[in-house]
């Protein structure tokens, strides 16, 4: 069986759900016995979303080896459980760089380097890419933006060159668009569907199957009409309703057959019927909790909900292992000061610091861990939270009053937190942080340990400073442990408090491995603690 192509692409409007269903899709397949993998293509001109303020583009996703990638990849991690890598998810500006880099070397022997053919067989190149490495039967492309921008023209015409150039049941497409309702009318409203499906038409992509993402049940009529008009087999347009939990969307492709449609399209040779087992003993703890904590999410970015997708999503799966319902809110650290913090943390029964990078905020969140340290509060602190909680213990138990992190005050005099060895020649923004899985080493006797039950794990990074090891004697003395190191660097992975009933910071992102079917230790752990000081 040769591999397979199925793109996705989206129109009427962003944020429709595009990588859910592509993650959906994907799901279905791989529970079908499929090897499947998505990638993602994105149009704007940043080589990686690694420079992108959270606030534009949401959190940055970041994969084993080490790339810096859009959000959906971590959508398409916690519904497969499989690795992505730096070759699922590419740019207009990744695209760009090989051309004129390729240019530069003279390599296109003294021709006129143009969109078409050049631009567009480079984005053909990676779109194949990972279908040549053999391991997968199924490769999914989600293309990101909305048809009709102009910067996904070159993306479509790609698409458009595949669909010419192959057979048609290696490839399809898939296009994922809006039914709004009318309220005042109380109808289902087709047009803006239609127009989006003219403008792929125009050019030159026909979609194989219609996705219509709708609030109210799209009746026969409408599902008719959709198919009469966009030039697709009936049958083939088929809704998205909402749902209670992004995890139910593959269940209710399924319903609506999207599986049976690609499956019958592509000639894939598969099981009959997808296994959900797994999945649907998660759906039924999330969907039937026994008991419900409030936990506080303490970061500068909290306006928007998708700057902390990986850790929303960490404390669902967490939330269901434990059948507890997970309230998070957010607190703004920029806004916490002596005056509302037992308002704002005095109900909480756990308190996570946020990662996050330059100075606004800090002192939020530094108050908000020697409230949790001093009264006992479940504490979790990832990355920037972990930095924060060595320098509160600085400050309120060793009484170094000014110490800091060098990130944000380059001549303190006790940088607590400093720029690592390798980060002070780097000018260089794009790319160059410690990046991925790095191994750590856990002390036998901590909490790190009770909680993973292996001494050595591996969780990914994405930082430029670390622990300042020349303290860690002065720390230890004083009641905090570093109960994980690098075991080649010694690097400072986790600090705890071991007289306190939950305290611990880490400098990886564990929110970054947590799937529904193997939720994250330490969000586990932080969930079980949290219940237990609530009923306490
Ligand atoms: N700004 C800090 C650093 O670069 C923490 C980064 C983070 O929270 N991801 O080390």
């Amino acid at each position: 069986m040769n591999t397979k192509y199925v793109f996705v692409t989206g129109g009427v409007a962003s944020s429709l759900g595009k990588g859910i269903i592509a993650a959906s899709l994907a799901k279905l397949l791989q529970a079908r016995g499929l090897r499947v993998t998505i990638q993602k293509f994105d149009p704007y001109i940043n080589v990686d979303p690694g420079t992108l303020n959270p606030y534009e583009h949401g959190e940055c996703y970041v994969t084993d080896d080490g790339a810096e990638t859009d959000l959906d990849l971590g959508h398409y991690e916690r519904f497969l459980g499989v690795h992505m890598s730096k070759a699922n998810n590419v740019t207009t500006g990744k695209i760009y760089h090989t051309v004129i880099t390729k240019e530069r070397e003279g390599a296109y022997l003294g021709k006129t380097v143009q969109i078409i053919p050049h631009i567009t067989d480079e984005i053909k190149r990676r779109m194949l890419l990972l279908g040549k490495t053999g391991n997968f039967d199924v490769i999914i492309t989600e293309v990101g933006g909305t048809v009709g921008d102009m910067e996904s023209q070159p993306f479509l015409e790609s698409i458009r060159q595949l669909q010419w150039e192959m057979p048609e049941d290696d490839l399809m497409c898939i296009h994922l668009t809006l039914v709004p309702l009318l309220r005042a009318a109380g109808e289902l409203k087709t047009k803006p569907t239609q127009h989006s499906v003219q403008m792929l038409q125009q050019a030159g992509v026909h979609p194989d199957i219609i996705v219509c993402r709708t609030e109210m049940n799209l009746s026969p009529e409408i599902r008719k009409k959709v198919a009469l008009f966009c030039n697709v087999k009936p049958g083939h347009v088929i809704q998205s309703i909402d749902a209670p939990s992004i995890y139910q969307v593959p269940l209710n492709m399924q319903a609506e057959g999207l599986d049976k449609m690609v499956v019958d399209h592509l000639k894939l040779e598969c099981k009959p019927e997808p296994d959900f087992t797994q999945l649907k003993a998660f759906l039924d703890k999330l969907y039937n909790p026994k008991s419900e904590i409030d936990i506080a999410l303490v970061g500068k970015y909290v306006e928007l909900q998708d700057a902390y997708k990986s850790i929303l999503e960490s404390f669902v799966h967490a939330g269901a292992a434990n059948e507890c319902k997970v309230n998070v809110h957010t607190v703004h650290s920029e806004f916490l000061d002596e005056s509302n913090l037992e308002e704002t943390l005095g109900q909480m029964d756990g308190i996570l610091v946020a990662p996050g990078f330059g100075e606004r905020g800090l002192e939020g969140k530094i108050i908000a861990i020697r409230y949790a340290r001093e009264h006992n509060v479940p504490f979790f602190g990832i990355c920037l939270g972990m930095q924060m909680c060595v320098v509160e213990f600085a400050r309120d138990v060793l009484g170094l009053k000014d110490a800091c992190s060098a990130e944000v005050n380059m001549h303190s005099a006790n940088p607590v937190i400093d720029l690592m060895a390798d980060q002070k020649s780097t000018t260089i923004k794009g790319g160059t942080m410690r990046l991925g899985a790095y191994e750590c080493k856990l002390d036998k006797n901590s909490l790190a340990y009770k909680i993973y039950g292996s001494e050595i794990i591996s969780e990914r990074h994405r930082h430029r400073y670390e622990f300042n090891g020349s303290y860690l004697e002065a720390f230890e003395a004083a009641g905090m442990h570093a109960s994980g190191k690098n075991p080649d660097t010694g690097l400072v992975e986790i600090v705890e408090i071991p007289s306190h009933p939950f305290f611990i910071g880490t400098q990886f992102h564990p929110e970054l491995k947590s799937t529904p079917e193997k939720p994250q230790p330490i969000f586990v752990s932080f969930v079980a603690a949290a219940k237990k000081y609530h009923n306490a």
